[in-house]
Formats: structure tokens, sequence, C-alpha cells
């Protein structure tokens, strides 16, 4: 099952994701299908003119992030792999959806995409050991770590250059089917591939994650947790489009704007 948001201009709705060819339909859900079973409408449109998808899940407490998770991108950043998850949050005012303008912040003059597998929570999550930790999740969805490097390195803290507005675009839908054991995650920039990981190279696999965080703190049905990237980041400028993939659930796209 895929899980969307999207709008027609009025109040976001959810929808289940059908895809016949190349023609997606919405079938058009009742309510929020994190919160009670997903029941449709009954009403089915196409995706196109009009349709937008929106982030599919606006987190309900916290984005819980893991840095240098992936071996390659640990060395690439001038460092070691963690001996145990390094763990930063992103506020859930930094989430936009497919499509929305990622705007560069004026303090920042070296931004970086991180394609990233992402995981959604279903229910209250605490103290749960990784053997039963992924009946605590309702899916994966693709996000974007846009970062602020040059922040990064000045702040100590990574709150202002990890969590400043639209530098967490999620989409396009929540797979409620994936095995993220072993599946690519990928970057371009303007078409161009940047990054191509496999999950399977991940330091600490999702069960340890989530059986991790939840012994620090509480999760929430409609958390999400992002599991890394791989190597091969690298900086945007204004008028790029970056786009991430992860392989079984989609690609999100987004363009870049640096206001004058
Ligand atoms: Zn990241």
């Amino acid at each position: 099952m895929r899980i969307a948001r999207f709008t027609t201009g009025n109040d976001p709705h959810y929808a289940l994701v059908q895809q016949e060819g190349d023609r997606t339909f919405l079938a058009v859900l009742g309510g929020d299908p994190l919160y009670m079973p997903a029941m449709p409408t009954g009403e089915r449109i196409e995706l196109g003119d009009g349709v937008r998808l929106l982030a599919p899940v606006i987190p309900r407490s916290k984005v819980v992030c893991v840095g240098k998770n992936y071996a390659d991108h640990a060395a690439e950043m001038g460092g070691e792999v963690p001996t145990s998850p390094l763990l930063f949050l992103k506020p859930n005012t930094a989430v936009v959806g497919p499509d929305d303008p990622v705007i560069l912040p004026h303090w920042s003059q070296e931004v970086s995409y991180e394609a990233e597998l992402a995981v959604v929570i279903s229910k209250v999550c605490k103290d749960v050991t990784p053997e039963s930790a992924l009946s605590y999740v309702l899916g994966y969805t693709v996000a974007n770590d846009v970062t602020a490097r040059d922040a990064q390195r000045t702040d100590g803290q990574w709150a202002r250059a990890k969590g400043f507005d639209t530098s967490l675009p999620l989409g396009p839908w929540i797979d409620t089917d994936l095995d993220p054991e072993d599946v690519a995650v990928r970057s371009r920039v303007n078409g161009q591939l940047k990054q191509d990981g496999r999950t399977a190279d991940l330091v600490f696999d999702i069960p340890f994650l989530i059986s991790y965080i939840s012994e620090a703190m509480t999760l929430l049905p409609g958390d999400v947790i992002l599991t890394g990237t791989p190597a091969g980041v690298g900086l945007v400028e204004h008028g790029d489009r970056m786009e991430v993939e992860v392989e079984g659930i989609g690609t999100m796209s987004n363009p870049v704007f640096r206001r004058d």
C-alpha cells in the first residue's frame, strides 16, 4: 500500500496511490490513516494538473536523524564511523513536499543534499527491542536531509545547519510494504547521479536504530527517523534541481532557490 497526501487547492487529503501504466491515480481516503484505518471514500482522481502531492506525513513531534550511518559517507566527511548512533533532530517546521522549493538560507554559502531512507512510526514506541521494532513502523518514504555545511562546521550543535525551514523534503508517498534491508538510495542534481548507496551498508540497521532511539525518547505515531546518507554529498546553488530516490518507493524532486 502507498499512502500519499495531496491538495487540489483546498484542505489536504490522504489517498492510496494506484499505478496504472504510467498514469497515477489517487483513491481518496477519509481522515488520517496514521490515526485510523484507511477508509476509501470512493472518490478517485488522477495525479496531474491541479493535483499536487504534499509531504506524506507532518512529523507529529520530531524527526530523529542519524549521522554518519554509512561508512563511505563518514569517510568523506573526514571522520570515522561512530561506535553508537549519532543522533540529532530536525524540527517538523523544516518539512516540505515533492516539488516544493528548498530555500537556501542567506547565512549559508554551502548547502548540500543528503538522500536518505525515512521510517514513519505508527504507534507509541518506548524501550522496544530490535526484535519487536519493525511492528512500530507504518512504512517508509524518501527524505532529503538538506544541510548547511558551513553552519554545521561553525556551530558545533547542528540545530541551525539541519533545522532551517525547507531543509527536509519528504515524499512522494509512504510505502507500507517495502523491505528496507537492501534497497538503493540515490541522489541526482540536474539529472546527474551524485549518490548511489544501498541500505545493506547501513552501519546501524533500522531495527537497532528504532530500539536505540526509543531508549532515549518516546516515538509517537507520525514521528520520522532519517537513517543516514551514503557517500557523494555535494553543494547546490540557486536554479539547481535535486532528486532523491529510494528503490522500491520512488523519486522526489525539489528545485533550489536563493532569495536576493
Ligand atoms: Zn543526514
